[in-house]
């Protein structure tokens, strides 16, 4: 397709983004072209936009912003045939190789030279964009583009809480940001009986309170330790998402699991951790799982079951939507930490 385009661009090195003029992409080989309805902001976005030392190392520029989309197909590049033009799509965003031992033992997710929508590649904040054949997932035509931009992150919650069996169980998540607030409606939809939330930011704990958690605490200044032995009469939850990356809540969590129990961390610390693993860990049999990404595409179609048979209502966690110029704002408000997933319209 000739023309151009609006995008949200990061131009060079060093914080900010702008948004320029550019061609419309073309798909290459095994790649389609999606005109975009809806994208939404991650965090990763985030550390790109300001500039963190992870971006330092991992961004090169000038290039598109942005992974999280629902759009419909345009055009199609040479090769494919799973894809047509029309169809209502979203995107994986993990880019696998097809050909190492991870990709051939189906765990493509964890493709050893992976590659990343958005960060290794030009993204999706834009009129267009150009996805992997091997990525395009079909929406259910049911599905806004709203809450269908949303199951990339949603894959994230699904796939955290799948790791350990919390059906009828008590469970604590800590971090309420985005991918905590939506464990909570997986977690509940997955039969979870209890869901504790710590979580500092009050803005964040209100939106969990909306989502259905039971137990709200803010943990830097109440005790954690206290409100999980009221709530479990005193045998600590069976399950933990950690979903903050926070040093301080990853301690917390191992603490407060019951001998047997199992921790799920998604969250990424910026800096190693110091644990106690004989005491927190090996004494007490707990399972620590590290998450990542989603698994292609298993996390997915659970995704669309929830999201179409309305078991979760992710609309609490949307607080915010912007026409795509008004990125920035979205940045802003995602630095601030109150809010939860914002939508970018282009
Ligand atoms: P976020 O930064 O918006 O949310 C983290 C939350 O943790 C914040 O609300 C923060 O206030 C809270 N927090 C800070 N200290 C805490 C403490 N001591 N106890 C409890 N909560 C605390 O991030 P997000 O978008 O919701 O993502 C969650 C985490 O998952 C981040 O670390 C992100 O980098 C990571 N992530 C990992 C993957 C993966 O594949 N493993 C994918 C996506 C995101
Ligand atoms: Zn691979």
């Amino acid at each position: 397709m000739k023309g151009s385009m609006n995008a949200v661009v990061k131009t060079q090195p060093g914080p900010g983004a702008e948004l320029k003029k550019v061609s419309i992409p073309e798909p290459g080989p095994n790649q389609v072209l999606v005109k975009v309805k809806a994208t939404s902001i991650c965090g990763t976005d985030y550390h790109i936009y300001s500039w963190n030392k992870w971006a330092e190392k991992n961004i090169n520029t000038p290039q598109i912003m942005g992974h999280e989309l629902a759009g419909e197909v345009v055009e199609l590049g040479e090769g494919v045939q799973s894809v047509e033009i029309g169809d209502f799509v979203s995107a994986e965003t993990h880019i696998p190789c097809g050909h190492c031992y991870q990709c051939k033992t189906g765990l493509q997710h964890i493709c050893v030279n992976m590659e990343i929508l958005g960060v290794h590649t030009d993204g999706v904040f834009a009129d267009y964009a150009v996805v992997d054949e091997v990525d395009i997932w079909k929406n259910d035509p049911a599905i806004p583009s709203e809450y269908a931009t949303i199951q990339e992150p949603l894959g994230n919650a699904i796939d955290t809480i799948r790791a350990g069996e919390v059906s009828g169980k008590n469970i604590l998540i800590t971090g309420a940001g985005p991918a905590g607030l939506l464990s909570i409606q997986v977690a509940k939809a997955f039969g979870a009986t209890t869901v504790i939330v710590s979580e500092p930011n009050e803005y964040r704990r209100n939106l969990a309170k909306k989502l259905g958690a039971d137990h709200l605490i803010d943990p830097l200044n109440e005790s954690l330790d206290d409100l999980v032995d009221e709530v479990t009469n005193g045998i600590g939850v069976d399950f933990v998402a950690e979903m903050s990356g926070n040093p301080i809540a990853i301690n917390q969590g191992l603490k407060q699991i019951t001998p047997g129990g199992t921790i799920a961390l998604l969250g990424l610390p910026a800096d190693e951790v110091e644990l106690d693993l004989t005491s927190d860990l090996i004494f007490k049999g707990i399972d620590m799982i590290g998450v990542t990404g989603r698994e292609m595409f298993k996390t997915w179609y659970i995704a669309k079951r929830l999201l179409k048979e309305k078991i979760i209502d992710i609309e609490p966690v949307i607080t915010h939507r912007f026409p795509l110029e008004d990125f920035a704002k979205g940045m802003e408000l995602m630095k601030s930490g109150n809010c939860g997933k914002i939508i970018l319209l282009p």
